[in-house]
């Protein structure tokens, strides 16, 4: 009597334990949606985890993380961050010290600078405000109608306070000459992806997600039905439409610069918020958008704003020899790839 009692028990355990495995295994991962803004653009994320209240969670994560890095590292505006404080001090002849982090994001930009041979330059802050087209850019027609283009001598001048070659990397410290001003405007939402792609991976609750921060975009992981995650190439001359979409699965960087996102019209002509280094003009290289897909947020968004500089012929061999993927458009609307892009590229 006793041993069928124990029976019944172990039958009845097991039948719970195998319904508990059954339906954690059925159950599917729920989406959470949300549109924040952070670093002055919009968050857009989707999110597919176990249960809503991690979803949330994620989502406050990543708010909380754009908001320090943006207040406490990389604004130029934030007068406490420590690019802030850089700008401020540059020209100190003992060097300043700055975080872990912000140095070692600070080394792979200046790689990426050697190997663009100046098309990416940080350093190049004075002659982005001279032109100040992020303003100009949210201005209505009429107050555009005010935009002067900067003198020529007036640009050469600020030049000279730039040059990523005349900064010195050293043992956690940065040295600047006195007058340089650093912009991170061109990787700071690289960075923020690469920040939100290490808070998706710590988080064991996440199945999968896609997160844009403005023109950068992160994916992770999967969708519950297994398809690939869409990422929309916007269409540099027609608002509001695409030229195609990227298939991805799994974990990706992909970023965007174009000559369409921040830019103001003097006399038929654009003057748009990618500069050329070289002569402090926005650039007029022959392309008006360029995408990368690369396994890094800085790279992809470092990358997209030196090809841009760079043009098709050398962009091509920059991203070739850095390993990433690339899609440029030319100023007539021309699609031009890398070969390894032709995989995930599909063209409306
Ligand atoms: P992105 O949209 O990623 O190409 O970044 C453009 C932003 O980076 C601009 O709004 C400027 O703040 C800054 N910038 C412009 N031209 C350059 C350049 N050649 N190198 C580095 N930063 C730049
Ligand atoms: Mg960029």
């Amino acid at each position: 009597m006793k041993s069928c009692m124990r029976k019944i028990m172990t039958i009845g355990i097991s039948l719970i334990v195998a319904s508990c495995i059954l339906s954690a295994c059925t159950k599917q991962p729920v989406k959470v949606s949300a549109t924040n803004t952070a670093m002055g653009t919009v968050v857009q994320e989707t999110i597919y985890v176990t249960e809503e209240k991690a979803g949330a969670k994620i989502i406050r994560e990543v708010q909380e993380e754009l908001e320090r890095l943006e207040k406490e590292c990389l604004s130029w505006r934030m007068e406490d961050s420590q690019v802030s404080k850089l700008n401020k001090g540059a020209g100190n002849q003992e060097g300043q010290a700055v975080s872990e982090e912000l140095y070692r994001y600070l080394e792979e930009i200046w790689q990426v600078s050697e190997k663009s041979r100046g098309a990416l330059d940080v350093t190049i802050g004075s002659v982005v405000r001279v032109w100040d087209l992020d303003t100009w850019a949210t201005c209505d027609e009429i107050e555009q109608s005010g935009f002067a283009v900067p003198d020529r001598e007036v640009l050469e001048e600020y030049l000279k306070n730039t040059g990523y070659a005349k900064v010195i990397l050293k043992d956690g410290k940065v040295y600047m000459p006195e007058g340089m001003s650093l912009d991170l405007g061109a990787v700071g939402k690289g960075i923020a992806c690469d920040r939100i792609g290490m808070i998706l991976k710590s988080g064991k609750d996440i199945k999968g997600a896609v997160i844009s921060v403005g023109g950068s975009v992160v994916t992770y992981g999967s969708k519950p039905d297994g398809s690939a995650w869409n990422v929309a190439i916007v269409h540099p001359r027609e608002e509001g439409s695409y030229m195609g979409t990227l298939s991805l699965q799994g974990e990706w960087y992909v970023a965007t610069s174009g000559d369409y996102e921040r830019y103001v019209e003097k006399d038929g002509k654009r003057y748009h918020h990618i500069m050329n280094p070289m002569n402090g003009y926005p650039s007029e290289s022959g392309l008006c958008s360029v995408t990368i897909l690369s396994k890094s947020g800085l790279i992809s968004d470092a990358l997209s704003t030196a090809c841009f500089v760079l043009g098709e012929e050398a962009g091509l061999e920059l991203v070739k020899e850095m390993g990433a993927e690339a899609l440029f458009v030319t100023t007539d609307l021309k699609i031009i790839m890398t070969e390894g892009m032709n995989k995930y590229f599909r063209e409306k």
